[in-house]
């Protein structure tokens, strides 16, 4: 985005110093290795030289500048080590432990306080002044750290972090003079808008914030990827014998610049739970007993072999996972088409972003995200639709925090519930659920009519706007007002700011792609940004932000039923052919079914085995009654896991694998970003590596997979992938590249489509209006959307194991608009039943204006209120991706038993 930057050149205690141009004297001296006592400073924020421990003096300058807040000059000549400057120093300090407690040998920040190691430095053993320590003022109230403001030192490094870097601001300077202190807006952490992220913590230079379980300080230290969301964040997990014994975020990596989210720094209990499976397991007369494995792998092989023999291989299917790396990812899809011979392998993307790969693949040629994470806060328009940002990717919504605060980009969010980014949004677009399509097309009928889209780009760089049109035409601002909920001129304002905007940048996540409409949502948003020329160029794009930690990469190396790795489709006789010779096999080249289908086979007896690696259908399949029966219907069910889940329950066979801390690979994140998964620690009990489990099992069944490490695994998909062409584990060792990466010496694609578009010209593609497959009527009268919430993630297998995230986010809450609680008599936190056509739940009501009128939300993550026991599965008639956004409900009270007769039938609400 810049040039070669300008340098400085100046000396520090004689020592000629060469800094970048606006670098502060303090940061200077720093990188030079020169130490410069600081404690109010911390790179990132902006300095304020309150402190004044870093003064300097600087010659022609008069008195004692502060060196964070001095701006290094060529020539300057700066003194930082003087007896006249110590002695400040020292007067400071003095100040500072006058009021401090002085328990340092049982503070928990002992020999890490920074305020203790600046005394030390310049020889503080005692204090003049007369001795006032403050007493303890002690807030407990977060499962995960404690505030304790009698160590507090006002540097303000946690209110800067929590204001702008997280953009929260659950904290602030309270009181005057003396009295300043930093409190919580709601008197307590806990009731404040505290999110837990813990990097308040970690800017703690003292020990007024400090963790609650304090541990013995790590042996060693291991840089990794996080097992949870698409950010792909790097964290260094800090290790002690075999267990994680502190995570903090990995300040290099590019994805996250050392940022982490409450799960990421906080949720990793799982690693070392005393749950975790540690054995295989065979089910004997209807209870599980370990075994060998020997005994489980054999029985497998045996099962596997004989329904393949008896009823062809398209009757065995398989699932594989999300979370699993790409390593593994590239041999499960080579195991189901080279040793089983099919091509019904699948996994949970296409319940979260199949629509995304089918519609972005149709308009531009790649179904991916095209731009990068930090090209977010360069844009000057940002649309966030269907995406609730800072609860299912808080480190990306930084980025478009940042955008907006320091920046002053417009925010546009299209949600149907009032999400915390609105907090940040110019216009809110309020849109009925299911009615994205409508909104779109009508932001493009404003466009078109005023005269605003590219006139450049549409005629050089697309083709098919006429037909586009087509669909576009009838969607005026006023028709779409009625059917979204969205005034006209809201969007009319929103079309006019987006199409404005030198760099609009389009952000979407499931609240899009989720619907039997998933596809033609993704190809309208693709529309506007083509019409408005915003592909293929710095902070512009369409991006889709995707689920799970490796959902990209899982995508990538064809744990879908219809291609081969990267993306080369299996119907294709030249492209099997170069994979039956890859793979020394004959492959088949019909495409197989997707998860849902695969239920629906199980269920009519079609799909006879199935073998699930790392995946949860029986909690995160719509419709999942349905789903659960249909593996109850199998001849046989392979569950390999880390976990005895849900999904595990139905299984004949149990196989133990291991987590993201046990293993070596990669994973892509949801910007194509390939990142390297260090093992930290060792297994529990007999869990073995899922690669070398799936070798066995490939192996048993007559078709030998062998291979060293994880990156033998690598440098075959880097032979017959060519996105993935010039991924090494060498080149991985200096730094992570972004696919496309054709050979060894591509550096990677930040951004797609420059210059031309994937499959040449853009597409642009019609996409009339079509309602939800399920409408509310006067049976259900409500619609359920389902979600994320930041405290957990997917079926809550992994986050779960978390006392402190249980303790925040307890399961069963469904929100529900003040007004339908009201007519429904239905009071805040009370329980309640929810019912639709395919099942009924118990939930607590939420009663909240965060929803429209009209609509239920309920997050999915909980068994306790397994909100897909209510979803449609219903599909998109291209991606197969259900309608998990929209179904109809009915919601009620719950009868008491014994109690006078109550309704029981809420009353119909109208929508
Ligand atoms: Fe992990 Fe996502 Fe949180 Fe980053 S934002 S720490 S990747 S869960």
């Amino acid at each position: 985005m810049s040039g070669r930057s300008k340098t400085v050149s100046f000396t520090i205690d004689g020592i000629t110093v060469t800094a970048r141009e606006g670098s502060t004297v303090l940061e200077a001296a720093l990188d030079a290795g020169i130490y410069v006592p600081h404690l109010c400073y911390m790179a990132g924020l902006e300095p304020s030289g309150s402190c004044r421990l870093c003064v300097v003096k600087i010659d022609g300058m008069r008195g004692l500048p502060t060196a964070c807040t001095t701006l290094a000059a060529d020539g300057m000549a700066v003194q930082s080590d003087t007896d006249e400057i110590n002695a400040v120093r020292r007067d400071v300090v003095e100040l500072l432990i006058a009021d401090h407690p002085a328990d340092c040998l049982v503070c928990s920040s002992n020999q890490r306080c920074e305020l203790q190691n600046i005394a030390a430095h310049l020889g503080v053993a005692q204090t003049r002044l007369r001795r006032e320590p403050k007493p303890p003022d002690i807030d407990d109230s977060n499962p995960f750290f404690t505030k304790d403001l009698s160590k507090c030192v006002l540097c303000g490094r946690c209110v800067q972090v929590c204001h702008t870097v997280r953009g929260v601001g659950a904290i602030d300077f309270a009181g005057r003079g003396y009295d300043t202190r930093i409190a919580p807006a709601g008197g307590l952490i806990a009731d404040s808008l505290c999110e837990s992220c813990g990097e308040c913590v970690a800017a703690c230079p003292v020990g007024a914030l400090s963790l609650k379980r304090e541990t013995p300080a790590p042996s060693r230290e291991v840089t990794t990827t996080c097992p949870y969301c698409g950010c792909g964040c790097g964290m260094v997990l800090g290790v002690r014998g075999n267990r994680i014994v502190r995570v903090s975020g990995e300040e290099d990596s590019p994805a996250s610049h050392g940022q982490l989210c409450v799960k990421g720094r906080f949720g990793l209990d799982f690693v070392n739970s005393a749950d975790r499976l540690k054995t295989p397991l065979i089910k004997r007369d209807g209870a599980f007993e370990e075994a060998t494995w020997d005994e489980a792998l054999d029985l497998v092989a045996c099962k596997l072999n004989e329904i393949k023999a008896k009823h062809g291989p398209d009757a065995v299917a398989g699932l594989s996972s999300a979370k699993c790396t790409n390593e593994e990812n590239y041999l499960f899809q080579k195991f189901m088409r080279a040793t089983v011979g099919t091509n019904n392998v699948d996994h949970c993307a296409r319940l979260c972003h199949a629509s995304t790969v089918a519609g972005l693949a149709r308009a531009f040629g790649s179904g991916a995200m095209t731009n990068s994470i930090d090209e977010l806060e360069f844009a000057d328009c940002i649309l966030v639709a269907g995406s609730n940002t800072t609860e299912a990717h808080p480190i990306i919504a930084l980025r478009i925090k940042a955008a907006v605060e320091r920046h002053g980009a417009v925010l546009i969010v299209a949600d149907p519930r009032r999400i915390d980014l609105c907090r940040f949004a110019a216009l809110h677009l309020r849109q009925r659920c299911g009615t994205d399509v409508m909104l779109f097309n009508a932001m493009m009928n404003v466009i078109v009519s005023e005269g605003l889209e590219d006139k450049e780009f549409v005629p050089s760089r697309t083709e098919g706007l006429d037909d586009a049109w087509s669909a576009i035409e009838p969607c005026t601002p006023e028709a779409a007002a009625v059917v979204t909920g969205v005034p006209a001129d809201e969007i009319r304002e929103a079309a006019r700011l987006f199409a404005a905007a030198e760099r609009a940048s389009i952000v979407y996540s499931m609240g899009i792609t989720q619907h039997t409409t998933g596809t033609d949502n993704v190809l309208s948003l693709a529309n506007l940004a083509m019409l408005t020329g915003n592909v293929g160029r710095e902070s512009t794009g369409v991006n889709p932000l995707r689920g799970q930690n490796n959902v990209q990469g899982a995508c990538d190396l064809a744990a879908l039923p219809n291609v081969f790795p990267g993306y080369q489709k299996v119907d294709v006789p030249e492209l099997r052919e170069k994979f039956e010779q890859a793979w020394g096999v004959a492959l088949s080249g019909q495409p197989g079914l997707t998860v849902v289908e695969m239920m629906h086979a199980a269920e009519k007896g079609n799909v006879r085995a199935m073998y699930i690696m790392g995946e949860n259908p029986a909690l995160s399949d719509p419709n999942v009654n349905r789903a659960r029966a249909a593996m109850d219907n199998l001849d046989f069910l392979v569950v390999q896991d880390i976990f005895l889940t849900e999904t595990a329950e139905h299984a004949d066979v149990v196989l133990p694998g291991v987590c993201f801390a046990e293993k070596d690979g990669t994973f892509t994140n949801t910007e194509r970003r390939i990142q390297r998964v260090h093992r930290a620690v060792a297994p529990p009990g007999k869990a073995r590596q899922d690669w070398e489990i799936l070798c066995d099992v490939a192996t048993r069944l007559g078709y030998p997979m062998e291979y060293g490490d994880p990156s033998e695994i690598q440098d075959e998909v880097a032979q017959v992938t060519p996105i993935y062409g010039g991924i090494t584990y060498d080149r991985l060792r200096k730094g992570t590249l972004q696919w496309p990466c054709p050979t060894a010496d591509h550096r990677g694609t930040p951004y797609l489509h420059k210059g031309e578009f994937s499959r040449g010209l853009g597409k642009f593609h019609a996409t009339p209006f079509r309602e939800a497959a399920e409408l509310p009527d006067r049976n259900y009268p409500l619609i359920l959307s389902t979600g994320r919430v930041l405290y957990h993630f997917h079926t809550g297998t992994l986050s779960r194991q978390s006392d402190g995230l249980e303790q925040i986010c307890p399961p069963g809450n469904i929100e529900i608009h003040p007004e339908d609680a009201a007519k429904m008599r239905i009071k805040d936190g009370e329980s309640i039943r929810v019912a639709s056509r395919r099942g009924e739940i118990e939930a607590r009501a939420f009663v909240t204006p965060r929803v429209r009128k009209g609509m239920v939300f309920m997050p999915f993550h909980f068994h306790e209120s397994p909100a897909n026991v209510l979803t449609n599965d219903a599909l998109d008639a291209i991606a197969k991706i259900p309608e998990f956004k929209v179904c109809a409900v009915r919601v009620g009270k719950i009868r008491k038993k014994g109690g006078r007769k109550r309704r029981t039938k809420p009353r119909a609400t109208r929508t």
